[in-house]
């Protein structure tokens, strides 16, 4: 296109010039449901973003909060001086914790991403169980095909492989995952079978030892690795074998935070309580880089005031709670609150699902899953070429006017939640018609 910057120097490693010079895409603008692209096409946001823009885009209260705030304190190191809007946002976060008041979730720390919530979340158990005087429980446990960010504490539990297998020197236990597709296949919301897999627990904990494993961490839905579904009680399953050896559990909830299954969290969707959850994403509605730990009052208290605790442990970010993002995130909970956005996927979960639902039994579809709203649709893989079918859909989808995602050969999707029953239609019929057209 004439609007086609210059690319001849294209290059941001690791980024979107990776599949961007056969066929680039750029987004210039986003209002409500849609993004425009620099030619002034309209592409309907299948995937709020990157799963975050959950009250859609451009939104008017967001930004005039951020302008205010901008002009007002554009900057103060909160670990050292503190300002009143992230004492507010804070104090509002707590209120609204996941599990509810008597979770007690409600100790919050700010970062500025998913990533590090991540390692904050990390270092918080293992310095927990340092101060009750378990400082032999450094081992973290994470799951195959987790996904928990790109910092070396995320990609060191995560299990997809690809983003760790250049770095060999991170240390990592796996469990299995909890994806057993032959069985599971077509199924609508959570896997009947499959609660055993949590027992990959019990069998690690027999491996290493108890004393060793300071926490586990697990993505209650997984999102990156292509929305795997926990098998009904396995959560359940995690938190009574985690209890048994006095193992935390960390929930990474960056995903299904803020409204993404139709309940404030995933952890309010399952009822099992963890002892910290990780956010960022929809915290800010996608708008400031912002993130936040929840910490349970036992792991917070402990931590503070246990024989070794950590008030002289350094731990803290430039960026954490930025005044900007605070304003921005007090504003999208008032969206969120005002507009009942984090209760809106459970009312539209239904027709999400049998919209979705209606795709099985087009070429080359192999599964379709869903939970609140998000979707995946997995792909055949075409002889040799692993995600190179769901490239195309990509593509054509875009040029058809969708945004989607894809990771290997799994479509994902994840609207705003301020999508309408006619648009998860269209989202349907032009995948539909890409998933005819695909070779
Ligand atoms: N955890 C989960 C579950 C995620 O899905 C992501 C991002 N997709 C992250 C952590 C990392 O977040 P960020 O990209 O903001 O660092």
């Amino acid at each position: 296109s004439k609007n086609t910057p210059n690319l001849d120097n294209f290059w941001m490693p690791f980024t979107a010039n990776r599949q961007f010079k056969a066929a680039p895409r750029l987004l210039a603008g986003a209002e409500g449901m849609y993004y425009t692209d620099i030619d002034g096409n309209k592409v309907l946001d299948g995937t709020a973003g990157l799963w975050c823009v959950n009250a859609g885009h451009g939104r008017k209260k967001i930004v005039q909060a951020v302008e205010r705030q901008l002009s007002m304190l554009d900057y103060a190191p909160t670990f050292q001086m503190g300002h009143p809007v992230a004492f507010d946002f804070a104090t509002r976060l707590a209120a609204n914790a996941p599990g509810g008041a008597s979770a007690g979730l409600d100790r919050v720390f700010f970062t500025g991403s998913g990533s590090e919530s991540v390692d904050t979340a990390l270092k918080i158990a293992i310095a927990y169980q340092r101060a009750i005087g378990q400082g032999t429980r450094t081992r973290i446990i994470g799951r195959e095909k987790g996904y928990h960010g790109v910092g070396f504490g995320g990609i060191s539990v995560g299990g997809l492989v690809n983003n760790r297998r250049v770095f060999p020197q991170i240390p990592a236990d796996h469990m299995r995952h909890t994806l057993d597709l032959e069985r599971n296949a077509f199924t609508r919301g959570l896997p009947a079978h499959g609660v055993e897999l949590a027992e990959d627990l019990e069998r690690l904990v027999a491996l290493h030892g108890a004393e060793t494993i300071a926490a586990v961490i697990v993505e209650p839905m997984s999102g990156s690795a292509g929305v795997i579904l926990p098998p009904k009680g396995y959560l359940e399953r995690l938190r009574a074998i985690a209890d048994k050896h006095g193992i935390l559990l960390i929930f990474d909830e960056v995903i299904t935070g803020f409204g993404r299954l139709g309940t404030p969290f995933a952890t309010d969707y399952f009822g099992v309580i963890p002892d910290l959850v990780t956010t960022a994403k929809g915290i800010t509605n996608g708008t400031i880089p912002m993130g936040a730990v929840f910490a349970s009052r036992k792991v917070h208290d402990g931590l503070m005031t246990g024989p070794e605790n950590a008030i002289e442990l350094f731990h803290g970010y430039t960026y954490s709670g930025h005044p900007v993002a605070c304003a921005a995130g007090l504003a999208t909970l008032d969206i969120y609150e005002e507009e009942g956005l984090l209760t809106r996927a459970s009312e539209l979960a239904e027709d999400w699902q049998e919209a979705l639902h209606s795709l099985k039994g087009l070429p080359h579809v192999v599964d379709i899953r869903n939970l609140g709203l998000v979707g995946a649709v997995e792909l055949a893989s075409r002889d040799g070429a692993p995600g190179a079918r769901a490239y195309d859909v990509f593509v054509d989808c875009f040029h058809k006017g969708l945004l989607i995602r894809v990771t290997g050969d799994i479509i994902a999707l994840s609207p705003p939640l301020v999508i309408e029953k006619e648009q998860i239609g269209t989202i349907v019929s032009i995948l539909g018609d890409a998933l005819k057209r695909a070779a």
